[in-house]
């Protein structure tokens, strides 16, 4: 599954790891997997086969357990490394933990277990634009959304948002489709792409960016001091923790 790049010479030597448990939300041991992609969202995207082939990986390879996916699983890990916790993200959330904990939009099947945390709120589209929150600033020890950023027309504003509702040295952490082997594109003056399933065209699905390898300027340029990226398998399992 190593990613199609023009000139892959320089990444000989490269270990590929296959994710295979335990999970880091329920500590399940048992994975399955079905295929997500459509023939539409391929041909708009423009995806290698192996670019298909990792996407569908993060998208479709789940826990048996929590039914959670690699990028939620992904943004679980990502979640227990900023609190230093080596437990599960069950085991965590179950611990009568203080986190003031933003949700935009549910993060896969995380929300049940994130809502256990005390200091724990839940915001949805349309009620709330991740471009303008309209919540109290510094107000948050982290945010978290996962494969939102690509679905709003400026990102960079809403990792801003983001930003401003987290305390000092808060994190936002959070999963974007990101193809590795290219550059991020707007995809104003292309035809409509949506995510979701095929036939989907609702707006809140609609594609407004494809991120690529430079996916980390949208962090810095939204003021975030640290950039990280949290490998639970790659290409296809990655998390961004973003330092305020
Ligand atoms: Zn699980």
């Amino acid at each position: 599954m190593l990613m199609q790049t023009r000139n892959v010479k320089w990444l000989e030597g490269a270990v590929m790891r296959l994710f295979n448990g335990p999970c880091p939300v329920c500590g399940g041991k048992q994975f399955d997997f079905l295929p997500v992609l459509w023939l539409d969202l391929i041909t708009f995207w423009q995806l290698s086969k192996d670019e298909v082939d990792y996407i569908n990986r993060q998208q479709g390879f789940f826990c048996c357990e929590c039914r959670n996916n690699l990028r939620a699983m992904a943004l679980a890990k990502a979640i227990l490394i900023t609190q230093e916790y080596s437990g599960t993200l069950r085991e965590f959330c179950g611990n009568g933990t203080t986190l003031r904990t933003l949700e935009i939009n549910t993060a896969g099947h995380l929300s049940t277990i994130l809502s256990k945390l005390s200091g724990y709120k839940l915001i949805t589209f349309p009620q709330f634009d991740l471009m303008d929150l309209r919540i109290e600033s510094e107000n948050f020890d982290i945010v978290i959304h996962s494969d939102c950023l690509e679905h709003v027309e400026f990102p960079v504003k809403a990792l801003s948002e983001c930003r401003r509702v987290l305390r000092d040295s808060g994190f936002c952490i959070f999963t974007i489709p990101i193809i590795v082997g290219r550059m991020t594109r707007s995809r104003h003056g292309l035809p409509s792409s949506y995510h979701g399933q095929a036939g989907n065209v609702a707006s809140d699905m609609l594609v407004h960016t494809e991120f690529g390898s430079d996916f980390w300027h949208a962090v810095l340029l939204a003021g975030f001091s640290v950039c990280e990226i949290v490998a639970l398998e790659f290409p296809s399992g990655l998390a961004i923790i973003a330092r305020k």
